[in-house]
């Protein structure tokens, strides 16, 4: 049996509970083959493999906490350290109740590799809660978060291992998780990114992840002769990364026009109207019923959906699995000629497999959301030397890192003989730097 397959084996036999975990595994594992076959009796040797899909630790606390009517529930609380061959840990807080140690770990395994491809010094991480922020008042979130970080500072530092935000923890949160580190350590340390601009925090880093998604797109869709002036796009999520991704690709001259949150999906025919979105999602923190009020020429459904409308291009940016096979069908026939991943490992497996099949250009998430972390990355260097960068510096760094990522994931697809597919060019790519980094280190 091939090294690869046996160590995919190994790991469907150890976390058999974790379906996630073994669909992240099964994608990179099967990606690198080539380069594995290769080297099989160095990285055997070294137990390369083994070491790359068993996460560093796992730590797991209980977080109780009060409600505004003075009851006290308890939730369960994680960080995964996955990797640090090449960095400090780095890779979000999630706040949400499907949040369980495998979902983690899919994340945490996924960082290892895009933090690779952002070309910074960072390793991989991610951690969380099952904690549900949906209608809970800002004294209850301050709570919650305040109960987090009492157990999370113990293990984290900012040569050790930084969160940021993701789903359900945005600068609300990571405001709150900060003044609770501060007051327990009394130290200022660059122990987070995604901070409020008052306090250290970087310009562009909202905007970072949706921006990095078209800057990546729009450097693919060149090196394939294509554009996306005047193109129609469908976007899901209506979140921190699907808000900022249509903000982008309307200024690159598409046209937007769906979203979704967790409960229904609004098509609207005259593009997605930004400051209606902005104001509902952000400011209201409310339901897209509220944007349909506003806007009466959208439709909006009840559910899921946004892949049976008619796009040129596709951006997941809401959660993993949410674009399955029978999606992918339906966009494949309906014209869509790129899928984009802005949210993590949002496609799965076998509509991946068919969007290839059919000639859709496909980035991988891991490639394609970078921007948001190296953004946090660029926040750490601000911290570190005391200052901070103007708005158009950062911009000009993450648009350089994107374009930088989509050469290296087209390169490193060509040089193994499969061009034009991004996922094994990023998985290798990412793959080659880390596994470099570990043998050079020795046994760990
Ligand atoms: P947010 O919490 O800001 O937004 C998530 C959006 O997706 C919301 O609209 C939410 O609905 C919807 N959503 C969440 N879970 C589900 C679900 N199970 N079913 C349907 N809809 C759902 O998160 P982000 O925008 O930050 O993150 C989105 C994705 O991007 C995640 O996969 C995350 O890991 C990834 N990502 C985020 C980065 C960042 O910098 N923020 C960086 C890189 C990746 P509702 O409005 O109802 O809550």
């Amino acid at each position: 049996m091939s090294y690869v397959d046996e160590v995919l084996e190994s790991v469907k036999k150890k976390n058999g509970h974790e379906p996630e975990f073994i669909q992240a595994v099964t994608e990179v594992l099967e990606s690198i083959r080539v380069v594995v076959d290769a080297n099989e009796e160095k990285y055997r040797k070294a137990a390369l493999l083994e070491r790359l899909v068993e996460p560093d630790r796992i730590i797991t606390f209980r977080v109780p906490w009060t409600d505004d009517q003075g009851n006290v529930h308890v939730q369960r609380g994680y960080r995964v350290q996955f990797n640090n061959a090449i960095g400090p840990y780095k890779g979000g807080l999630r706040f949400h109740p499907s949040v369980y140690q495998g979902i983690l770990k899919f994340l945490g395994f996924e960082q290892v590799f895009k933090n690779a491809l952002t070309t910074l010094p960072i390793g991989g991480g991610k951690g969380g809660s099952d904690f549900d922020p949906h209608g809970k008042s800002d004294a209850e979130v301050m709570r919650f978060c305040q109960a987090f970080m009492t157990e999370l500072y113990k293990y984290i530092g900012e040569n050790v291992d930084v969160p940021a935000g993701d789903i359900g923890v945005g600068g609300r949160e990571v405001g709150y998780l900060y003044g609770q580190y501060k007051r327990i350590t009394g130290s200022y340390d660059s122990v987070l990114t995604g901070k409020g601009l008052t306090f250290g925090g970087s310009l562009i880093r909202t905007q970072a992840t949706g921006y990095g998604l078209l800057y990546c797109a729009d450097e693919i869709l060149k090196l394939n002769g294509k554009t996306l002036e005047g193109k129609i796009a469908a976007v899901s999520g209506a979140g921190n990364v699907a808000i900022y991704a249509t903000e982008k690709a309307q200024q690159l001259g598409a046209k937007v026009v769906t979203a979704s949150d967790s409960t229904g999906w609004i098509y609207d025919p005259d593009g997605i109207d930004l400051a209606v979105l902005k104001d509902v999602k952000e400011v209201k923190r409310a339901r897209l019923t509220e944007y349909k009020a506003q806007r009466p020429n959208a439709e909006y459904h009840e559910g899921k959906g946004v892949w049976s409308v008619k796009c040129d291009y596709a951006f997941p940016c809401a959660t993993q699995n949410e674009l399955t096979l029978e999606d992918a069908k339906m966009l494949v026939a309906n014209g869509c000629q790129g899928v984009f991943e802005g949210a993590n490992m949002p496609t799965t497996l076998d509509a991946t497999k068919y969007l290839l099949e059919n000639g859709v250009i496909f980035t991988p998430g891991k490639a394609s959301n970078a921007g948001g972390v190296a953004t946090s990355a660029l926040e750490m260097s601000q911290n570190a030397e005391r200052l901070s960068w103007s708005a158009e510096e950062v911009d000009s760094k993450l648009k350089g890192i994107m374009e930088g990522i989509a050469h290296a994931m087209s390169d490193a697809a060509e040089k193994y003989g499969a061009k034009g597919n991004y996922v094994v060019g990023a998985n290798i790519a990412g793959f080659e730097k880390v596994a470099e980094a570990m043998l050079a280190q020795g046994v760990y």
